[in-house]
């Protein structure tokens, strides 16, 4: 007996993970726990505005003034609400410095806190319990699995994120930026170099 019809119907229906979704955020609506505009600014926020630029932009201007770099480290926080970057999930930042000697990686081994206002939505791995687990036990060896190859006397310290304090890491700057404004520099600053399971690196050429 053919399905056709009933093929119809399936196709005309939301992805499981999206019904529930849904579904969700009616009961929330049906009970005035939030409104419709409220969950509107929240997806544009993301969507549009926040995101890994502004932790590169961060990590660039570092990089480039060293005046502002100074005032980075003395006083995060307030840099930050002052660049208009502060908000839910970031409040009380961290920023850790990699240098020759030390590289930083950070993590949340309970759950998944993440600099959200600096980096956007965190990557599902960063969210995997492989990772949560393995990133403190074997981060060299997690660290290759990501293409990060550290020379043997090259330390690795790991940074567990919680609710009270998000880490960002501060990269190396790659010799090409020297001379480049904060803006060029930036774009050698990826989401995994501030989380530390990259090193900044020239961008990646578009794929077309
Ligand atoms: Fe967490």
């Amino acid at each position: 007996m053919p399905h056709d019809h009933d093929d119809h119907a399936h196709h005309l229906l939301p992805s499981d993970p999206e019904l529930k979704l849904k579904a969700l955020e009616q009961i929330l609506l049906d009970k005035g726990l939030v409104q419709a505009e409220a969950i509107d600014e929240i997806i544009d926020s993301y969507a549009h505005k926040i995101g890994p630029h502004r932790g590169a932009e961060l990590v660039a201007r570092a990089w480039t003034d060293i005046a502002f770099k100074e005032q980075l480290f003395e006083n995060t926080d307030a840099v930050i609400t002052e660049m208009g970057f502060s908000g839910r999930q970031g409040e009380h930042v961290v920023i850790v410095e990699n240098t020759p000697e030390c590289h930083n990686l950070v993590v949340c081994t309970l759950c998944s806190c993440y600099p959200w206002p600096l980096l956007g939505i965190p990557p599902s791995w960063y969210k995997s319990d492989a990772y949560r687990s393995r990133a403190v036990s074997e981060p060299r060896t997690v660290l290759a699995e990501f293409g990060l190859e550290l020379a043997e006397d090259v330390s690795v310290r790991v940074w567990d994120s919680t609710a009270e304090i998000r880490y960002l890491v501060l990269p190396m700057p790659p010799d090409e930026i020297s001379g480049l404004s904060w803006q060029d520099a930036a774009q050698y600053v990826s989401r995994d170099a501030m989380i530390g399971t990259a090193i900044a690196a020239a961008p990646l050429p578009d794929k077309g």
